[in-house]
């Protein structure tokens, strides 16, 4: 690592929905960096293959398989994974799992409403709860990231629970780092744009096609984003680099939105 700044070496990290996408990504970044990882997600054939990405490049992976919306579930693991840290700690929660939802809000069902905001909200708060505790017991001057998105920014058909759900998230995020500022804790959110990740790629190759071209159009960079470019914006999030951050969201987005 070039950069003193961005060396996590020593370091405990646990993501969420780190079995794909932006969360494999960060789990693998953050490990190049020099952290332990703990990998958690709901995919457990993902998460071997996280894992095998993590150790091919000589990091530790540790596995858990579980439900962010379950409190319970992410309680023990996040206990499990302080008590096999040196420290018993983490010093970067990334809470990343997600799921997209798109519907009208007239056809917009209790269901759905209840199963996103169950993923997308409860299971952030749910991390940032447990890796806050960890940290504070502990007396870490940990990090923590929670995943938005650039819906926050714009309005859009058929973003009623996901959008609220990632407003809810910088709610979130900025209640609590007001709130663990005292404790030396950060507490950041990424808000990325367009992201080619299996989440966008879940619809036919046509509308695929279709909703990139119009991403690159929109965006002064000209082009869609990697995991990878979230997962650096993560790394930035986590890492001493950002000791003077909190209570901010950072959009890499290929500058689609640009709020103050
Ligand atoms: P992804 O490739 O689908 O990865 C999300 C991971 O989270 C998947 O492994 C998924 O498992 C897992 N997950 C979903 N629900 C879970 C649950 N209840 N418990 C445990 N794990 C669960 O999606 P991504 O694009 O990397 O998205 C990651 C985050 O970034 C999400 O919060 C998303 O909203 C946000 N984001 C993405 C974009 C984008 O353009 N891709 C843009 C802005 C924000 P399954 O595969 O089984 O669902």
């Amino acid at each position: 690592m070039p950069v003193k700044a961005y060396d996590l070496t020593g370091r405990t990290a646990f993501i969420t929905g780190a079995a794909s996408g932006i969360g494999r990504a960060s789990a693998v970044l953050l490990a190049e960096a020099g952290a332990t990882v703990h990998c958690a997600d709901r995919d457990a054939q993902g998460l071997d293959e996280t894992a095998g990405l993590v150790e091919r490049q000589g990091g530790t992976a540790h596995l858990h398989t579980l439900d962010v919306s379950d409190r319970t579930q992410v309680a023990d693991a996040v206990a499990a994974a302080a008590a096999t840290s040196p420290g018993g700690t983490l010093d970067v929660m990334a809470a990343v799992a997600g799921i997209m939802h798109s519907s009208p809000v007239l056809e917009t069902r209790d269901e759905d409403l209840d199963r996103v905001l169950a993923v997308n909200f409860k299971g952030i708060v749910y991390a940032c709860q447990e890796g806050a505790r960890t940290m504070i017991a502990a007396g870490t001057r940990g990090s923590i990231v929670t995943m938005a998105s650039g819906a926050v920014d714009t309005g859009g058909p058929g973003l009623l629970c996901y959008g609220a759900a990632k407003a809810a998230v910088v709610q979130l995020t900025k209640t609590l780092a007001t709130e663990m500022g005292p404790h030396g804790i950060r507490v950041n959110a990424v808000a990325p744009g367009w992201i080619r990740t299996p989440m966008t790629s879940r619809h036919d190759a046509d509308a695929q096609a279709h909703t990139e071209a119009l991403m690159v159009r929109m965006a002064p960079l000209g082009r869609v984003g990697e995991p990878e470019d979230v997962a650096q914006a993560v790394l930035h999030l986590a890492s001493d680099a950002a000791a003077f951050t909190t209570g901010q969201i950072l959009r890499p987005n290929g500058g689609v939105a640009m709020p103050w």
